[in-house]
This record gives C-alpha cells, sequence and structure tokens, in this order.
C-alpha cells in the first residue's frame, strides 16, 4: 500500500496479470488508517485526471477490494448523470433485476476501446465505507452499470470479456 501522500497513480493495462486476479477484501484493521484513506484519495485524483466514471483498486496495481463510483459528465462519458462520488469497500452486489439493458463502455485499463455490454438495469449492492460503516443501496441504469463494471475488476474480469 503506498506511503506517501496522494498521488495521480500509475493506472494497470490490459494484460497486467493483476487485472486478471480475484482482489481480497479490505481486512478491517485497515479502517480509517492513513494509508488507506490516502489510498483513496490517490483513486479519486487517478479517476478525476483520467476522464473516469469509476475505477477499481486493482487498476492502480492494489489488489483490494475498493472501488469508487463517480458518474459525472466529461470528455469521455459527455451524457453521464451527475452523481455524488460514493467509495465502496468490500462491495457486494446482493441483488440484480432480470430486466438488462445495452450500454456502451470502455475502461481506463482497455484505452481506445467502446463496446456494448449488457448489464441488469437495477440492483442492491451492500459495502462498507472507509470507517467499516456498512450501507446497503440501490442504483439504476448508468450508475448501476458503472457498479457492474467495477465489481467485475474485483473479480478479475474486463468488461472486453462481455462485448455483444
Ligand atoms: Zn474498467
Amino acid at each position: 500500500m503506498i506511503t506517501t501522500g496522494p498521488a495521480i497513480l500509475p493506472i494497470a493495462r490490459q494484460g497486467e496479470a493483476i487485472l486478471a486476479r480475484r482482489a481480497a477484501p479490505v481486512p478491517a484493521a485497515d479502517f480509517n488508517t492513513p494509508a488507506l484513506l490516502n489510498l483513496i484519495e490517490s483513486m479519486r485524483l487517478t479517476l478525476l485526471e483520467a476522464n473516469g466514471v469509476g475505477i477499481a483498486a486493482p487498476q492502480v496495481f492494489v489488489p483490494l477490494r475498493i472501488i469508487i463510483v463517480a458518474s459525472r459528465p466529461n470528455p469521455r462519458y459527455p451524457d453521464a448523470p451527475l452523481m455524488a462520488p460514493v467509495v465502496m469497500l468490500n462491495p457486494e452486489i446482493r441483488w440484480r433485476s432480470e430486466t438488462c439493458e445495452n450500454g456502451e463502455e470502455g475502461c481506463l485499463s482497455v484505452p481506445g476501446q467502446r463496446g456494448m455490454v449488457r448489464r441488469a438495469s437495477h440492483l442492491q449492492v451492500w459495502y462498507q465505507d472507509q470507517g467499516g460503516t456498512a450501507h446497503e443501496a440501490g442504483y439504476s441504469g448508468f450508475a448501476a452499470r458503472i457498479i457492474q463494471h467495477e465489481h467485475d475488476h474485483l473479480e478479475g474480469i474486463l468488461f472486453v470479456a462481455r462485448l455483444q
């Protein structure tokens, strides 16, 4: 884990072994530690700089179950809805709707490629915040798509494996 201050981190590209591995849970001993908060802030900076709408820790070479979901209109996704960024530790998708929809996805780890991916339209996700407090929330549409895409990263799956 990073021990210096928050910084923009290098992004793992398709082909890097870490993107194909299952990430480990964030242990309770890590909650609210300076190292964890520093990693989360570094992921946020990296996401902002890359004009992404979501990021998972394995994408910055950290094999832990941490994602940030941060839909907002930007040059890569001009039509993305604006939402307050949510940091999810140890997220578990507890329910997915049978209703699915196709939508275009890209990935910071797969530069230059976009494709149509079928995802559940609605889901319910359980997660812990940086202090370890549990939350459960429902998401739909583009935000639900981001959560499914980022959760896939924690399982070692890239969106290119799900192209229609
Ligand atoms: Zn991705």
